[in-house]
């Protein structure tokens, strides 16, 4: 079952409490528990708002004084948030303006808790950070050698791109830009609000100047202004020596491009083409080679391909077990300027078919106990 927090301790009223004094109380406490405010309990903030939010709302209050906390919605456990928020995250606050615009103020009763949290969370730290283009994903599948020596790709992305044409500024070349008088060259436009804790001044970005604080005389007719548009662009994605299948490549700001802010991300995930011959084990590199049993009996030297397409001589002494391995140290993978070991495991390959005299050999081996 939930636990059971009294709300009207929380606010710290009698459970007579008229609207009015729940009120009062909640507008005190908020203030002080308020994250704008300095106050750095954001928990203790939430606790005041959840029980401030069932209690001024008199169907939920009667609900409340009813069945207690566990009234709302019937599965305890299942909304950690509370109840009344209906999991309302409040992490989303964290990194964007207010996400509710209008809609505030059309009456003290009917309190819009939605508003205040995008007014309280969206709150100054938010404001501050530069607003910021999509970042980008994509997949690229690469041989297995391009992976261990490291390569270069282009890759031909569409996407939201700074316009070449004007550099970004939006204008059309050799006009100027003139101050936004929506904003007077600011970029942001200050929005006051009241609401039951008092003013808040929220700040947006200028949509006329989309937060630039200039505008140009004459729009560039490439990108109508904007300083940015979609178009196809190729881009040149470093593949370092040794990556493996699944790592990601991480270019920043080579997302999508912003007018007013910087651009994203672009993220480049690798596949890698299994080998027909080696297979990888952190640095170093795994083949199994086949030999016969005549050679793994009285050793012998082998020829073998490296995975750079080197001859290496690889001697195989006489009575080389298959589960004892091969090691050629220093040509495996090059991981952090040092290389692995190529590892052969050895495979002795039986013949299809004897003749009489290998047979009779055999036969006189078998006599001596082999
Ligand atoms: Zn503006
Ligand atoms: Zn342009």
């Amino acid at each position: 079952m939930a636990t059971t927090k009294d709300y009207y301790s929380v606010l710290g009223v009698p459970k007579n409490a008229t609207q009015d004094d729940i009120k009062k109380a909640f507008r005190k406490l908020a203030h002080k528990y308020h994250p704008d405010k300095g106050g750095t309990d954001e928990s203790k903030f939430k606790e005041i708002t959840e029980a401030y939010s069932v209690l001024s709302d008199d169907k939920k209050r009667r609900e409340y004084d009813a069945y207690g906390q566990a009234f709302q919605g019937g599965q305890p456990g299942s909304a950690p948030q509370g109840g009344p928020f209906g999991g309302f995250d409040f992490s989303q606050f964290q990194g964007q303006g207010s996400p509710f615009g209008a809609g505030f103020g059309q009456g003290g009763a009917d309190f819009d808790f939605g508003d205040l949290f995008g007014d309280m969370f969206g709150g100054r730290g938010a404001r501050e950070r530069a607003p910021r283009g999509r970042d980008i994903s994509i997949d690229l599948e690469i041989p297995f050698k391009d992976a261990a020596f490291g390569t270069t790709r282009t890759v031909l992305l569409a996407k939201v791109s700074t316009c070449s044409l004007c550099s970004g500024s939006g204008a059309k070349p050799g006009t100027e830009l003139e101050t936004c008088k929506t904003c007077n060259g600011s970029g942001r436009v200050h929005e006051t609000r009241n609401s039951i804790l008092g003013q808040f001044t929220s700040v947006r970005t200028c949509t006329a100047c989309e937060g630039t604080g200039k505008i140009p005389k004459e729009k560039c007719p490439e990108c109508k202004g904007h300083g940015v548009h979609r178009k196809q662009e190729e881009i040149k994605v470093n593949i370092p020596a040794g990556i493996d299948n699944g790592e990601m490549i991480r270019m920043p700001g080579q997302g999508e491009a912003i007018k007013a802010g910087t651009a994203g991300d672009l993220y480049v995930k690798i596949h890698v083409k299994p080998h027909a011959t080696f297979r990888r084990d952190g640095a170093n590199l795994i083949m199994h080679l086949p030999v016969k049993l005549t050679d793994a009996l009285l050793g012998t030297t082998v020829s073998i391909e490296s995975l750079e397409g080197k001859t290496l001589e690889v001697k195989i002494p006489p009575m080389k077990r298959a589960e004892e391995l091969l090691r050629v140290a220093g040509k495996g993978i090059p991981v952090d300027g040092s290389r692995g070991d190529l590892i052969i495991r050895l495979e002795v390959a039986l013949p299809h078919k004897l003749s009489g005299s290998a047979k009779k050999s055999i036969e006189q081996l078998k006599t001596e106990g082999l």
